[in-house]
């Protein structure tokens, strides 16, 4: 029946998963291996989990809908799940009178509004094309997505299918090129891509806060107001990658609240679901909107009822238990107990973030913020030590002039405990010196 040798167990499986522990399963910020060993899960995965693993409404809800009517295609009939969740999402959202169109995850997310963007302009004769995008952004895996991340690791591969995209500079304190630095690096930043902004921009895409690509960098208080401004006055739409910052992450339901940003469209994902189902979003305001007319555009799960259901009842949860509020505040908490168990270490270069959004980069050398070689996969290795010590934690490898180097992303479950997050920072400084002494 199968060819050739798989090696065992979930041997056909694509992932090379080798030596890696089973998760058998899960509550709150807790996961459990089949051997029955605990893991404090210190990045819900990959900055997914926001309401905290085996929350039984969500999977009734998810149960529920798929009972009742899995699936609808939008061209067909419409689904009374999708409608009630955009409608109870529109209030939450900085955008101005948004429109939802739900997808399967990040990526779709992005592929959307990127083509939304491009749609907009054209739809009123312009040929705007061109989308700037900074250095070191993640924003996704699909051919459209890399073109606007701004890793060259990643890119590299793949460059005779890329090169759509120009680069504006990423706020990134801890190595800012601003040459004034600290003083007006967010006004600099925005002079910077206002040069970029040509007739032939469609877009500018950016994460509030960067997070997967250069680690939970979190820019100035002048950044975001002076880069809407400079998109605004060139006619450059303004797209916000929530997909890891959204619904709750940072400490408010959107990053963007926390500079009064208001997006043209905005992308999210990971936080909407919680991982209980595939689940993305991209939303446009209605001007937008209005002005695209047709959009053809599709996936075989966009409009998904049972994402619908798994997103209504995720909202839900963050709202009855209060888990924005509570981002910021264990997030602080989460911040103090990293920097009293990492600060001095000869390697931690610095400690950064927002909210339960945090991340710990690591350099060679402290002095001149040398990243280590990549070829030590550094991060990798502390995340091995991490699991070892009964943590769960992501990493990222971004340097913002698309360089890699070692930053170990912190994203919780909203749900974790103030005693737990002391936990994962002891366990995390651990692991840290169990690999780099
Ligand atoms: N944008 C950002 C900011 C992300 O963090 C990610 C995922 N890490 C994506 C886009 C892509 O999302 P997905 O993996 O769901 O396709």
């Amino acid at each position: 029946m199968s060819s050739g040798s798989t090696g065992g167990a979930g041997g056909h499986v694509f992932a090379r998963a080798t030596g890696l522990p089973t998760a058998s399963h899960a509550g709150g910020a807790v996961v459990v291996d089949t051997d029955g060993r605990e893991y404090l899960d210190g990045s819900g995965g990959a900055v997914v989990t926001s309401i905290g693993h085996g929350v039984g409404e969500v999977v009734d809800a998810i149960a529920a809908q798929a009972r009742k009517v899995a699936y609808v295609h939008p061209t067909a009939m419409r689904s009374a799940e999708v409608d009630a969740y955009a409608d109870e999402l529109a209030p939450l959202l900085p955008v101005d009178d948004p429109r939802v169109y739900p997808v399967s995850g990040g990526s779709e997310a992005v592929e959307t509004a990127l083509k939304m963007a491009r749609a907009f302009h054209l739809a009123q004769g312009r040929e705007r094309h061109v989308v700037v995008a900074r250095g070191g952004a993640y924003h996704g895996s699909t051919r459209g997505a890399l073109d606007v991340s701004g890793r060259d690791g990643l890119r590299a591969p793949y460059l005779p299918w890329l090169g759509a995209t120009r680069r504006a500079t990423a706020p990134y304190e801890y190595r800012c090129p601003a040459p004034e630095h600290p003083v007006g690096c967010g006004t600099w930043h925005a002079r910077r891509l206002d040069e970029l902004l040509t007739d032939d921009v469609a877009a500018f895409v950016a994460e509030p806060v960067a997070g997967a690509g250069l680690g939970a960098c979190v820019p100035d208080e002048e950044y975001w107001p002076a880069v809407a401004r400079v998109c605004r006055e060139r006619g450059v739409l303004l797209v916000a990658d929530e997909v890891m910052t959204g619904f709750g992450r940072t400490g408010r339901w959107f990053a963007c609240e926390h500079w009064g940003v208001r997006p043209d469209l905005l992308v999210a994902a990971k936080g909407a679901s919680s991982g209980y189902w595939p689940l993305g979003l991209a939303v446009c305001s209605g001007r937008v909107r209005e002005a695209i007319g047709a959009f053809t555009h599709g996936f075989t799960n966009s409009h998904h009822a049972v994402g619908a259901a798994a997103g209504r009842a995720v909202l839900r949860v963050l709202s009855e238990r209060g888990l924005v509020a509570a981002s910021e505040r264990v997030g602080a908490v989460l911040d103090a107990c990293l920097r009293e168990r990492l600060g001095g270490h000869h390697a931690v270069g610095d400690v950064r973030g927002i909210g339960l959004l945090r991340g710990v980069e690591l350099v060679a050398d402290l002095a001149t913020r040398a990243p280590f070689p990549r070829a030590e996969r550094v991060a990798e290795r502390v995340v091995a030590a991490a699991r070892e010590r009964g943590l769960l934690v992501y990493h990222s490898t971004g340097c913002a002039d698309g360089r890699d180097g070692d930053v170990l992303l912190l994203g919780p479950p909203l749900v974790i405990t103030e005693e737990q997050v002391a936990v994962v920072a002891e366990r995390l400084a651990l692991a840290v010196r169990d690999v780099l002494g």
